[in-house]
């Protein structure tokens, strides 16, 4: 099997053009017969590494998969793609059970999914040796394949069994995948599953489509606000994670008073309420998931364009994995977590009641490592160096810092000189002889009387009452910083006692300074509106809309998510593209051949319409090689900024839109967004010319009643009597004139 066979079916079948990083490899190895061990991020695209080879071979690969709904899904996909695929479990009847049982024997699927405890059942084992001679079995696929170690956070003792698959079928080759497992748990599968010189691959676990950022939470009002600005500001769908029940009432109930359509998710509605809300969810009747972190296990869905943490994750672990539920699809994505110091006494809490429930004794182990997993979540969402290298660090992966895609990285918290405070605290370590933790050391600054205090007659300490001037959060935050950046040391036991180490010396003897990061308000944060920023013109947008609507239809007549019919990738490389014949159509990523048969003249059919109302500007050049050239030629600031003076210059010379448009040979559109991106950056026009000056009032009224959050809003409420392009410009003035550059 050569790699362009591979290359050719991969975009057969799935449409796309190349392989992700580390795919070819896995299929390579697959198809060799050698055994594999795929172990990739969430959305790093494991399935195709056993779809592809499953479609190459002969006989039908067998896939183990612990969760209903994940089968569902992946049948549900590969069937949109004209692939043979079934699932058999326990939801199905008798008679859907033998047709699908003949339908295998026909030859007519590919792919068979069955859990675990299926597999083993005597009859489907009698059932498979009988696919075996009759068919073939081409291979075995083993997803989630940390389940099966008991050092995994996800143990399923029924996957313990799937050691015999190796003995019952020594010859076929079996491949193990998962997004999560350790240097430990990794061993633990290959040696469970008795792989047999695997091909292993790790890839790395940064997400790098995925924007992480914290936010402080001040006063349960103001951060509600923030929540909902968050929110409003996405595009798409997302997740909100609470702590408790209660909350996601709360949250969700107020989120829709708040007009976004939220519905809750936890353990404690019923089965149909929960499978009725994920579903909602998962096919775009509603935007906004909030849920306890019951939710998201098995949900595939790729295009959640934001995860927000609105109460603290209990774990770093769980952080990633939660938050990695955004942007599988590899388009941009938010991660937020919101820090409030009131959650973490809760937890705290809630991480005193565990007790051992025969003996009612306090689990101290278990306690202390819960104490210390919250440390460690309190420390990243405190830390002031790059998110993605503080996150990654956990997963031994070392990152440079400096990835461009995270709040610190993009805008770093202002420094103050700590020095004096850093050395009052760790004197005050070095006399109560480094056998204390952070509170009891700020208690003793604080000039605190507790018991604790008097009991060890630390009153009498010289340091007592030193430090009366700071209130306890800045106490705690140097105590957290100074640990973070290495000046102090924290032990890992759990209890968290204070040891000076070599720069703890170098820092009291003024060898060495303290920056402490200043706390920044939300509105600080200069890319609080990422998610708007489109370099592309509005008429593409339009499209895209368009586009969209026909794929929530089409979706909604089939009873499916509407990312089973086009991917968001494939939608916008649709919108920008916009091919108008099935050849042009056939190259867009995502597209294969059977798609192509059923969508491609509905969509075409959209497109056409759209261009007779904003034709495409190269008459003597396809839309599709316009879009590649411009891909190909390296958009630089410089570049960016001087074609945007020369539009303001002949504007200002008196042309207008239409005619810089025919000279410069450009879109009005793009015209347009010159002009809307120069005054966004504080030049000042004179836009009497573009929008009369008695539109431009009723614009602005329209913005100081909905705000300028919202395009969307801002053309409903002018009950679309005015065009996106005049309600940018006069936003963008609006906006410069309440908040001056
Ligand atoms: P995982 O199981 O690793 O979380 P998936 O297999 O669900 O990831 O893939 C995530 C997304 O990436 C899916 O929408 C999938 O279609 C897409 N994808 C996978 N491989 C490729 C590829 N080579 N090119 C483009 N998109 C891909
Ligand atoms: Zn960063």
């Amino acid at each position: 099997m050569s790699n362009s066979d591979s290359l050719q079916a991969l975009k057969q079948y799935f449409g796309y053009t190349s392989f992700r990083a580390g795919q070819r490899e896995i299929i390579e190895a697959t198809l060799a017969g050698r055994d594999a061990l795929a172990i990739m991020p969430t959305g790093g695209g494991k399935s195709i590494c056993f779809q592809l080879p499953a479609l190459l071979k002969t006989g039908i690969t067998i896939v183990v998969s612990p969760l209903i709904a994940l089968m569902q899904d992946q049948v549900m996909a590969l069937k949109e793609n004209g692939i043979g695929a079934t699932f058999l479990n326990s939801t199905l009847g008798y008679e859907e059970t033998r047709q699908r049982s003949q339908a295998i024997l026909n030859g007519a699927i590919k792919l068979v999914y069955v859990a675990p405890e299926r597999l083993f059942a005597e009859q489907f084992l009698e059932f498979l040796n009988i696919v075996k001679n009759k068919i073939g079995i081409a291979g075995f696929a083993i997803d989630e394949a940390h389940c099966v170690s008991e050092w995994g956070h996800d143990f399923r003792p029924e996957y313990r069994q799937l050691s015999r698959i190796r003995q019952l079928y020594p010859d076929v080759p079996m491949i193990g995948l998962t997004a999560t497992a350790t240097e430990r748990v990794r061993e633990d599968i290959a040696q469970q599953l008795q792989l047999k010189n695997p091909y292993i691959h790790v890839a790395s676990f940064n997400r790098n489509n995925l924007y992480y950022e914290v936010i402080p939470k001040q006063g349960v009002e103001e951060s509600y606000r923030n929540l909902l600005q968050q929110i409003k500001r996405s595009q798409g769908s997302g997740i909100v994670y609470c702590l408790s029940r209660k909350r996601v009432m709360e949250i969700s109930e107020r989120l829709r008073e708040d007009g976004i359509a939220a519905i809750p998710y936890h353990a404690g509605l019923s089965n149909k309420d929960r499978e009725e809300n994920q579903t909602r969810w998962i096919r775009d009747d509603v935007q906004v998931m909030v849920a306890t972190v019951a939710f998201g296990m098995g949900i595939n869905k790729p295009d959640v364009r934001f995860v927000i943490h609105y109460d603290l994750p209990k774990n770093i672990e769980g952080y990633y994995q939660e938050s990695g539920r955004a942007g599988r699809d590899g388009e941009d994505s938010h991660c937020t977590l919101f820090l409030g110091y009131g959650d973490l006494e809760t937890i705290k809490y809630l991480i005193a009641q565990k007790v051992d429930p025969h003996t009612n004794e306090p689990l101290e182990a278990e306690q202390r490592i819960a104490q210390q997993q919250l440390r460690q979540v309190v420390d990243y969402a405190e830390g002031i160096a790059c998110r993605r290298t503080i996150l990654l660090r956990y997963f031994g992966e070392h990152f440079h810092g400096d990835c461009a895609n995270c709040d610190n990285c993009l805008t770093p918290k202002p420094m103050e000189d700590w020095t004096v405070e850093a050395q009052k605290f760790l004197s005050c370590v070095a006399r109560t002889k480094e056998k204390f933790g952070a509170g009891h050391i700020i208690d003793i600054l604080r000039g605190s009387r507790k018991e604790k205090v008097l009991q060890h007659n630390h009153d009498q300490l010289s340091t007592h009452g030193i430090g009366k001037d700071r209130s306890l959060d800045e106490w705690r935050q140097l105590a957290r910083s100074l640990v973070h950046q290495g000046l102090l040391t924290q032990t890992t036991d759990g209890y968290g006692i204070l040891k000076l180490n070599d720069r703890s010396w170098e820092v009291m003897r003024n060898q060495r300074h303290v920056l402490l990061p200043i706390e920044r308000g939300v509105e600080a944060s200069t890319v609080a509106d990422r998610n708007d920023v489109t370099d592309r013109p509005v008429d593409v947008d339009i499209l895209f809309e368009r586009l969209r609507l026909l794929r929530k239809n089409l979706a909604d007549e089939q009873e499916v998510p509407p990312y089973v019919i086009f991917s968001n990738a494939t939608l916008n490389q649709m919108a920008e593209q916009q091919p108008t014949t099935r050849k042009d159509f056939a190259k867009l990523s995502g597209v294969g051949e059977k798609k192509l048969e059923q969508y491609a003249d509905d969509f075409m059919a959209i497109i056409i319409d759209h261009q007779q109302q904003y034709p495409p500007a190269e008459q003597n050049e396809s839309n599709f090689a316009r879009v590649k050239r411009e891909a190909v030629t390296p958009k630089s600031k410089i570049s960016k900024a001087s074609t945007q003076r020369a539009t303001l210059e002949m504007y200002e010379n008196g042309m207008d839109i239409d005619e810089i448009a025919r000279d410069r040979n450009l879109k009005p559109a793009t015209v347009w967004t010159h002009l809307v991106q120069l005054v966004e950056s504080g030049y000042a026009i004179n836009c009497d010319r573009l929008v009369a000056p008695e539109r431009q009032t009723v614009i602005y009224e329209a913005l100081e009643t909905v705000g300028g959050d919202s395009l969307r809003n801002l053309f409903d409420h002018l009950r679309e009597e005015y065009t996106y392009d005049e309600i940018k410009i006069i936003r963008a003035i609006w906006q410069n004139e309440k908040e001056p550059l």
